[in-house]
């Protein structure tokens, strides 16, 4: 890791009581959060797809959408980290029980320090695809945006997330980094100097089996049969090659 990214953490706020609005936007702007507002249940969803939020900060009472319901949307299909925010303590065990898929939940009133000391803890515990760990740790000298798509498998760089045969696939962060080099050199062959200098910079001193290793977890995530590869090739003596049309027998 060269250099920390500056990108600040961009958290939705979904509520609609203007005083807490007011309050967070301005709190949270000073401790170097980017605060988005939506209003109701709707907008904080219409507002989730557009900005991408590194983490939803999700009233409870909503107009047009609860809280409960925004988060299970949500959940369909991200793991983006959400805070759910109930009027009364009582509340909480209520939606707990619900099983709606929040990281954690927070009663009013509630200091704002509090709030915050929250919201970083489950940024750091994040989830394996979560952009807050991305923000983090990204590199700063390159361009990771976008996605990168070849044949069977789809690789979210901005959310951090891993799509195989349509399936999201959970990996570490060096199997995610390797696969989306190996995915963006679709066709090419990445020699093990590449990638153990790219993966784990020029200075890595350990055994260079860490790379197989690497790799053998990589294909038990994302093939059919991971006995018998064909969407990442060992390539005997140099190293090992995504094929984005592998072919089936
Ligand atoms: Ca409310």
């Amino acid at each position: 890791m060269t250099s920390t990214d500056a990108r600040p953490v961009n958290v939705l706020l979904a509520e609609d009581e203007e005083s807490f609005v007011d309050a967070l936007v301005v709190g949270l702007g000073r401790e170097g959060f980017h605060v988005t507002v939506a209003r109701d249940g709707i907008e904080a969803l219409r507002l989730f797809e557009e900005s991408e939020p590194d983490l939803v900060l999700l009233d409870l009472m909503l107009p047009k959408m609860s809280g409960i319901d925004v988060c299970r949307a949500i959940r369909t299909h991200s793991n983006v980290p959400i805070i759910m925010v109930t009027a009364k303590s009582a509340e909480i065990d209520t939606v707990v029980g619900l099983e709606v898929g929040a990281d954690d939940y927070v009663a009013k009133p509630y200091r704002l320090r509090e709030l915050v000391a929250r919201i970083r803890a489950v940024l750091r515990r994040g989830t394996t695809g979560a952009p807050s760990e991305l923000a983090e740790e990204r590199r700063g000298s390159e361009p990771e945006e976008g996605t990168r798509e070849a044949g069977e498998v789809r690789v979210d760089l901005d959310r951090r997330r891993v799509f195989v045969r349509g399936e999201e696939v959970h990996l570490r962060r060096k199997e995610f980094e390797l696969l989306a080099l190996l995915v963006e050199n679709a066709g090419r062959v990445l020699t093990r100097d590449i990638l153990i200098d790219r993966i784990w910079g020029a200075d890595y001193i350990g055994d260079t089996k860490t790379l197989d290793v690497h790799v053998k977890r990589l294909r038990s995530r994302i093939e059919e049969d991971p006995s018998h590869p064909l969407l990442i090739t060992t390539v005997r003596g140099v190293g090992y090659r995504f094929d984005a049309a592998p072919v089936r027998r």
